[in-house]
């Protein structure tokens, strides 16, 4: 099922897309349960960005983690 499958047998839409709320002309991004435009590439590449900046994010705590908490051998 697509996001715009699924909305369709709603009487409110349930999936928007993730970056600028359109709620038709829907797909998954990456396959995920996120919706993003079909006919936007920017959709897709902002959504891509946001994953980027929370893997980026994430990482920098597991550094801050893993120098303060892990491995500490004093
Ligand atoms: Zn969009």
């Amino acid at each position: 099922m697509t996001p715009d499958q699924i909305n369709a047998g709603r009487s409110k839409p349930v999936w928007r897309c993730n970056t600028c709320g359109a709620t038709s002309g829907l797909k998954w991004w990456n396959g995920l349960s996120v919706a993003v435009c079909r006919d936007n590439p920017q959709c897709g590449a902002a959504e891509s960005q946001k994953f980027a900046d929370a893997m980026a994010e994430q990482e920098a705590q597991d550094a801050y983690a893993a120098e303060w908490l892990g491995g500490g051998s004093c």
